[in-house]
């Protein structure tokens, strides 16, 4: 016996969500403000490069996003994605004269930094990262990457021609080797990759927080920045104020909602009659599962219904973000 309730189907057990597909057909358009807002790459390219001001550029495929400073004694890159890093020095020299002079990690995770060789020819290139992320290249020894030259702790400032760039550790909210936010104060541009993404929701479970607890801390730690300009590190927009405070309510609605749902399901009850219908006590993991399960599938169906028309990919990744939240709350 199969029955639907919502997205979700159901095998004989009750509340067990079988990951049964949605068809393409089924998902939510990508809203029309944020297509509109997207980034236009050039197709012959296939990057787009734009100057924020007082040097600062933003290069983007799309689907990363990273950054460069021009300044009077050479360039500053930042980041240097997988996907399009052998065009950043073209497209530099398209804008500038002056030679790249360092690169900054904003930290480990190959997506962003891993296509780093492509400028790895540039004669006394200072790359720059946290002691922990230069320590873990180091032992990885991937070649399309760049081991880290000079080093830091926890924050420093970085000044080239007349330019001032501010890096400082964040909170353990993403990767294990730690993660800088990268902040031009002249400009007023800040890049905090993998925290959110604008106009979306985060990408899966929060942008893969083993922390939610910190996690849910870092859009004020964002907003305590002076900045008009944002860069997540990911998709198609750049970002304001107004799109940390979106996706900090919806973090914190997921949160709410979970939590709520969670503390008026009772698990005894749920566990007893999943066993009745599942023939027994036996599998102690299917019972939990499903109790897990009935929570998820509640608090996903409440929380896409409120923001399905404020923020794109919502019937994509709610359900992952329930169940980081839920974890947490247990
Ligand atoms: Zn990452």
């Amino acid at each position: 016996m199969i029955f639907k309730i919502g997205i979700f189907t159901f095998l004989m057990v009750p509340y067990l969500a079988s990951a049964e597909a949605r068809a393409f057909s089924d998902y939510a358009p990508v809203l029309k403000h944020v297509l509109e807002d997207a980034l236009p790459i050039n197709p012959e390219t296939g990057i787009y490069v734009r100057e924020i001001n007082h040097g600062v550029h933003v290069v983007s495929d799309g689907i990363w996003q990273s950054a460069f400073v021009v300044t009077e004694d050479g360039v500053v890159v930042i980041d240097a994605p997988e996907s399009y890093a052998p065009k950043i020095r073209q497209a530099i020299a398209k804008v500038t004269d002056q030679p790249i002079k360092m690169l900054i990690y904003s930290h480990a995770h190959k997506d962003h930094i891993g296509g780093s060789a492509a400028i790895g020819d540039i004669e006394n290139l200072e790359v720059i990262a946290l002691e922990g992320v230069a320590h873990f290249l180091k032992e990885k020894q991937d070649p399309n990457h760049l081991v880290p030259t000079v080093t830091f702790k926890n924050k420093t400032t970085i000044r080239l021609g007349g330019k001032t760039i501010e890096l400082a550790q964040q909170r353990n909210y993403h990767s294990n080797e730690g993660d800088l936010f990268i902040y031009v104060p002249a400009a007023k541009f800040l890049m905090a990759v993998d925290t959110l993404a604008p106009g979306y929701v985060p990408f899966s479970g929060f942008d893969l927080t083993s922390n939610f607890h910190e996690y849910r801390k870092i859009f004020a730690d964002i907003l305590a920045y002076d900045f008009d300009v944002f860069v997540g590190g990911h998709l198609t927009g750049l970002g304001t104020r107004e799109d940390v405070k979106m996706t900090e309510a919806y973090t914190t609605d997921v949160y709410k909602t979970v939590k709520r749902i969670h503390d008026d399901t009772n698990m005894m009850t749920v566990m007893a009659e999943t066993a009745e219908a599942a023939g027994g006590w036996d599998n102690k993991y299917l019972l939990f599962k499903a109790f897990l399960d009935k929570i998820v599938v509640q608090a996903t169906a409440e929380i896409e219904a409120r923001w399905v028309g404020k923020l794109a990919g919502v019937d994509v990744w709610t359900d992952t973000h329930v169940r980081t939240a839920l974890i947490y709350v247990r």
